[in-house]
């Protein structure tokens, strides 16, 4: 089977090819995100209204929804320009009166004859104590009332469609669903008491009660199974492929690696020692290692890698190293030349930057594997760059990095094993729905002696406050970073920018102790700027994010943030992951301009509250989703519609679990069993699942 089965094409043909759906609504249905028919039946009734037949509307609150039948008593029409049409008739106990603006007279006198009997479904309003219904949604002959459901789904509706049009288009579209082969384990179907694929969707849409609206009716649960098994179908068959890759056995003596530790001066912590054993242990197995190295800010991850990509200069190879900008490529440079001195490893670095004789002599230096560990920007990747033996590709705070870029990096090296490094803790649901490509090492432990970081929420009305404690602050020789949103304020002008701020804070606090340093900045004045700062020639470093990943400069210990309420909390906790680096005790205040949202306050005191990276981002998560939480350029994040991987993680182990059984026992999916599952695959458009099965 190769490209879109057949059987699944009426759910992916246009919306007009749906009976009842005209051009208009299918002009309005993709403002909901439905752009072909297989999205209306995976766009669920977000609630339902109870129209049950009742006697009366007698003593029932004003806004209910009521079905009653009536008898129509008489007409008025209406008594000036404005005024409503008027139906007067009565239930089994009192009067109610029915209403319409803008109708005709002849339409209404057809629809209502006077005398007849009708059932009418509607919202009830109470006007003076009488009681009223403004263009009922049902009008019915009495034995026609089947034609009103007992239970009516309520969709998600755009201006301009009509709940109406709304239920008719879904009808439609589940008159076209087919019955698919079953793709979920029989046993597991049964054992749960899902109902089959069309069953579910069936039910779904035609809940009896509210009960079948919550996540874990049987329908629902099913059909966002469904979603989770595609979504781990397609991270497994990513990982098996990988798995499948030949690696090349890297195996160490640790000669290199002891004399690094035994220089350090400090001891690594159990976390520090445990993941290196893992990379290490993934290095000497013949299967290509494919690892994400978590850790929160400061838990010590660059040791890590070093250490690791030692082992490769010990087997005979080389190592490279990635970061994602300019500064923290050379901040790793700089911090771990001594360490690579004392143990005689040839560390170099190459980014943009270099450009003619020294770029090629560097490039030289690596083909020749002169250069053991070469450290550098994403320019180490590029189609000149030619390793003697690449055995190690480690990429730093990989959560600037696509989720694309990583499978092609993947796919790039080889043989060549990949460890990839992030300093946002991931909720385990992110990690299982993100990264189940991946093994895992955690960083769970910080290294000893750290001093609490000082948190404090200030107003910026307190402005010259901040300042005139600043100004002590220098004076008793701490250091200081000042991160503003913005570069310049060319675009949003209620923002302090970072130049704005400078300015400002030179006229402060003296020209030679403030520095500033933004991602708009030549790369030369950047590095000096941050050279400036580590060295301590500055004592204030104005800047923008682009210090929110791994700067480090232990003596900084003061970290003030303008505007902190637009910030993620992820972010702030990154900015303030850049002081309590040392031993001295750090304060963070986090500047904000009153008034502060409901969620802002919630943010900031929940960051001023703790420094737990991972309750932080469990909280970031729930607050602003996946997408934010990685970052933007993660653009690749399953979106679920039905299911919702914080609330049903139980679930989505399961899928998993399930997942990977399936693939062990038939990794081409070609039994009855995997060709259904190719059939979720593709009626949930998991492309990048088939190409790795080469069909998509
Ligand atoms: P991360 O990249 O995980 O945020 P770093 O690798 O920048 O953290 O480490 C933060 C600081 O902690 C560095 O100055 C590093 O030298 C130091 N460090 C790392 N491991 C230890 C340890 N086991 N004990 C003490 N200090 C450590
Ligand atoms: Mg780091």
């Amino acid at each position: 089977m190769s490209g879109r089965p057949q059987i699944l094409f009426p759910l992916f043909s246009a919306l007009t090819s749906l009976d009842g759906v005209g051009p208009k609504t299918a002009q309005l249905l993709p403002n909901l995100g439905v752009e072909k028919p297989r999205d209306l039946l995976f766009n669920l009734p977000e609630g339902g209204i109870d129209r049950r037949k009742r006697d009366s509307v007698q003593g029932l609150p004003d806004g209910t929804t009521v079905t009653v039948e009536i008898e129509i008593l008489s007409h008025h029409a209406p008594s000036g320009k404005g005024r409503p049409y008027r139906i007067v008739t009565q239930d089994s106990q009192t009067t109610l009166t029915l209403i319409w603006f803008h109708a005709r007279a002849a339409y209404l006198e057809n629809l209502l004859p006077l005398g007849a009997r009708r059932v009418v479904s509607g919202k009830l309003e109470l006007f003076e104590g009488h009681a009223q219904m403004a263009h009922p949604d049902y009008v019915v002959v009495p034995d026609q009332v089947a034609d009103i459901p007992d239970y009516e789904p309520v969709y998600p509706l755009t201006a301009g469609l009509t709940r109406k049009a709304a239920i008719k288009a879904v009808g439609s579209a589940l008159d076209k669903a087919p019955d698919l082969p079953e793709w979920i384990d029989a046993e597991f179907l049964r054992r749960k008491e899902w109902p089959a694929w069309r069953d579910a969707l069936q039910a779904a849409h035609h809940p009896q009660h509210t009960d079948d609206l919550a996540r874990n009716a049987p329908a629902r649960a099913r059909l966002a199974y469904d979603e989770f098994f595609a979504n781990q179908l397609t991270l497994s068959l990513a990982r098996a492929r990988v798995r499948r890759a030949q690696g090349r056995v890297t195996r160490g003596d640790g000669s290199l690696q002891r004399k690094v530790v035994d220089r350090l001066g400090y001891a690594l912590t159990g976390a520090q020692l445990r993941s290196a054993q893992e990379i290490a242990a993934d290095l000497a197995s013949d299967r290509k290692m494919y690892r994400l190295l978590q850790g929160d800010v400061g838990s010590g991850k660059t040791l890590v890698a070093f250490l690791s990509l030692l082992v490769a200069v010990e087997a005979g190879g080389q190592g490279v190293l990635m970061a994602p900008t300019e500064i923290l490529a050379r901040q790793h440079l700089e911090s771990l030349q001594p360490l690579a001195q004392d143990a005689g490893v040839r560390l170099d670095i190459l980014t943009g930057r270099d450009g003619g004789a020294t770029r090629a002599s560097k490039l030289k230096d690596v083909a020749d594997g002169q250069i053991d560990v070469l450290v550098g920007t994403h320019a180490v990747f590029q189609a000149d760059v030619t390793f003697h033996d690449l055995r190690l590709a480690v990429i730093d705070e990989q959560h600037r990095f696509g989720v694309q870029q990583r499978l092609d990096l993947g796919a790039k090296g080889q043989a060549t094993d990949v460890l990839v490094m992030t300093a946002t803790p991931i909720p385990r649901s992110l990690a299982l729905t993100n990264f189940g490509d991946m093994d895992l090492s955690v960083l769970d432990e910080k290294p000893p002696g750290r001093t609490p970081v000082e948190t404090a929420l200030v107003s910026a009305d307190k402005f010259d406050q901040v300042i005139a404690r600043l100004r002590q602050a220098v004076i008793d020789g701490r250091q200081a970073y000042w991160v503003c949103p913005l570069v310049d304020d060319s675009e949003t002008r209620d923002l302090v920018s970072a130049e704005d701020r400078f300015k400002r804070l030179r006229a402060a606090l003296g020209d030679e102790v403030v520095g500033l340093v933004h991602g708009q900045m030549p790369t030369e004045q950047k590095d000096a700027a941050m050279e400036a700062f580590t060295s301590g020639k500055t004592r204030v470093l104005v800047a923008t994010t682009v210090i929110e990943v791994g700067v480090n400069v232990p003596s900084a210990s003061i970290m003030i943030i303008e505007h902190a309420e637009i910030f993620g909390l992820a972010q702030l906790h990154q900015l303030r992951g850049r002081v309590g680096r040392g031993a001295e005790k750090s304060t963070c205040l986090l500047l904000y301009h009153p008034p502060l949202s409901q969620s802002g306050t919630r943010r900031l005191t929940l960051l001023r509250d703790t420094e737990d990276g991972f309750r932080i981002a469990e909280e970031d998560l729930a607050m602003r989703g996946a997408g934010d939480l990685l970052g933007t350029a993660q653009s690749g994040l399953p979106r679920f519609r039905i299911a919702d991987a914080e609330s049903q993680t139980a679930l989505l182990v399961t899928a998993r679990d399930d997942a990977r059984a399936l693939l062990t026992r038939d990794p081409d999916l070609k039994s009855d069993r995997g060709e259904a599952a190719r059939t979720l695959l593709w009626l949930l458009e998991q492309d990048r699942a088939l190409r790795l099965l080469g069909v998509g």
